[in-house]
């Protein structure tokens, strides 16, 4: 008998079950809208140009090789990771508190920051308190590390946008100190985030109730093409002088999905906690992956450190978000000539990657069995997965459903 005779079969993740029903279907019009990675008006791939560029610098360095990169990863990709998210001119990296890890991509700096607060967080039994909805891995990482998991409020279904009062009402109501996971621009999966005055209300709550900010940060660029413009809540809060960890993950802005390259950043009150802080990230580094992978590493901090490349790599984010902006107005401009039932703004107002559409999962089940459209059963759609050729498709398919 095998010794794990009694083992019971884990349900099949969702977005990755639903990208390979979508690989099997044969019929010539289906439509991937499930997974978060960026297509081109062709529905592929992109390699950002700027990736190919930083890879033929790479391929001629013969300085280059295999060796380990040290625990915490390459010093280069770290610092620019840092400085990318907190701003050049950021006081607190001039003070030298702002500490930094490579991970392996956004998933791993989020498990890198909760699997340290659940070692060191000063207050046991402090919860993590997620939006709902969120991106499920969040739940699934901060559980796995014992920190238990409690929900905000987060998405208005009446209005289709934020719901801040009980948003805010949940941080009041939240034991003093405790961990709050918030999603600094492009909130996946609502596309709803916070303007500057709601985060001001946002950071005063924080700030009073003394509870521990934890960004995580996927779509930096891709929101609004702006790089700056995306990390306005994270600088915002370093400003006012929160404590707090930023995960950022590169798959998504640089198209580096399978290189895993990502960086938690640390911002600590001194110098000298910070470098605490990274001396234990690197002790529970070493034990799970010993040191990062440095490809995907490698590719990033060649063009954050080089003044041409960093110009060019923002033109390529522009490039991908202007797309899917023009993707919601082409959607919404579509259900509009339909006079599909309903109030559809939503699509152009909801920022980034996804749209959470307000479909219904019946709804979701007849787009998928009758028109092989492929989405979340939430309703929410990735808008990459949208171009000028399927839009027009996807509109009627709506309208179907909807009627
Ligand atoms: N956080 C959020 C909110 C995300 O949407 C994603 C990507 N789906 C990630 C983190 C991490 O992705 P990756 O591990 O590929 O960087």
């Amino acid at each position: 008998a095998s010794v794990f005779e009694d083992i019971k079969a884990a349900p099949a993740d969702v977005i990755f079950a639903l990208t390979a029903s979508y690989a099997a279907d044969t019929y010539d019009k289906k439509v991937n809208l499930g997974v978060g990675a960026y297509r081109t008006e062709e529905g592929k791939p992109w390699v950002l140009p700027v990736v190919k560029k930083a890879d033929h610098i790479l391929v001629d360095d013969n300085n280059l090789d295999h060796e380990y990169l040290p625990i915490l990863g390459q010093k280069a990709f770290r610092e620019a990771s840092a400085k990318l998210i907190l701003g050049a001119n950021s006081k607190a990296l001039a003070e030298g508190r702002v500490g930094a890890a490579q991970c392996i991509s956004g998933t791993g700096a989020v498990y890198t920051g909760a699997h340290f607060l659940s070692k060191h967080y000063p207050i046991k039994g402090a919860a993590c308190y997620i939006s709902k909805p969120t991106w499920a891995n969040h739940r699934a990482i901060f559980e796995g590390v014992g920190i238990p998991v409690l929900e905000y409020p987060y998405w208005d279904p009446a209005t289709k946008g934020l719901d801040l009062k009980g948003m805010l009402g949940a941080m009041q109501s939240a034991a003093n100190g405790s961990i709050f996971l918030l999603h600094p621009c492009a909130h996946n999966p609502t596309g709803v985030d916070p303007t500057p005055d709601q985060w001001r209300q946002i950071a005063d709550v924080m700030e009073a109730k003394g509870h521990f900010t934890f960004f995580d940060c996927a779509y930096q660029g891709f929101a609004s093409g702006s790089l700056d413009k995306d990390a306005y809540s994270v600088r915002y809060f370093v400003e006012r002088g929160f404590e707090l960890f930023v995960a950022q993950s590169f798959s998504k802005n640089f198209g580096l999905y399978s290189e895993r390259a990502g960086n938690l950043t640390v911002v600590a009150k001194t110098p000298e906690i910070k470098n605490r802080i990274e001396s234990q990230i690197a002790k529970a580094q070493r034990a799970v992956i010993s040191n990062p992978p440095a490809y995907g590493s490698r590719i990033v901090s060649t063009v954050l450190t080089n003044e041409k490349l960093y110009k060019e790599w923002e033109q390529n984010l522009s490039t991908m978000a202007n797309r899917i902006i023009h993707m919601r107005k082409a959607l919404f401009d579509e259900l509009t000539r339909l006079q599909t039932p309903g109030k559809w703004n939503h699509i152009v107002d909801q920022i980034g990657m996804f749209s959470f559409t307000g479909l219904t999962t019946p709804q979701v089940k007849v787009l998928k069995e009758k028109y092989h459209v492929y989405l979340t059963d939430n309703g929410r759609i990735s808008m990459a997965g949208l171009n000028s050729k399927n839009v027009k498709y996807f509109a009627q398919a709506v309208d179907y459903v909807v009627r």
